[in-house]
């Protein structure tokens, strides 16, 4: 099994630092032992299920169809996802936060450390210039009156 490591973006809110992903990679043979363990897990409950009275005429033929339902599911998944490191934008400290193998970028978590509401991109989203938006408040013609201070003296 090789394990890939995927360059992602970490954003706590207005910061930004950098993570990475860890994503394990099957090969054929892998994922053909992945999908048959989880017919055989589905096979075994059917078994297990057939000295339970009435609940047994679904739970046995259910678990028989999953079986392959569920080993080809997993077969048909190339890749998982492990778990994120990185350095948290809101305290500084490096953290590892484990993953289900489903979850996969855009994905939010927090950090273990400081509890800061993490989110892992892929890509930063383009937003706007970094200065405030030019939409300024308060025009003309709202001002206290003209002083220019020229005072007449005499
Ligand atoms: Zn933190």
């Amino acid at each position: 099994m090789a394990t890939e490591e995927q360059q992602v973006y970490v954003r706590s809110g207005d910061r930004t630092g950098e993570g990475v992903l860890h994503v394990a990679v099957y090969g054929p043979q892998e994922r053909m032992r992945r999908a048959a363990v989880a017919c055989g897990v589905a096979w075994g409950l059917a078994l297990l299920s057939i000295p339970i009275p009435i609940a047994h005429f679904v739970l046995v033929p259910g678990f028989l169809i999953a079986g392959p339902v569920v080993g080809f599911l997993r077969y048909r998944r190339e890749r998982s996802t492990e778990r994120l490191t990185g350095t948290c934008p809101a305290c500084g400290r490096d953290f590892e936060i484990v993953l289900q193998s489903s979850e996969e970028p855009p994905l939010r978590s927090y950090c273990p450390h400081c509890q800061a509401p993490l989110e892992a991109l892929r890509e930063l989203p383009e937003t706007g210039a970094p200065e405030p938006a030019p939409g300024e408040e308060g025009g003309a013609g709202d001002r206290p009156g003209g002083q220019a201070g020229s005072e007449a003296g005499g």
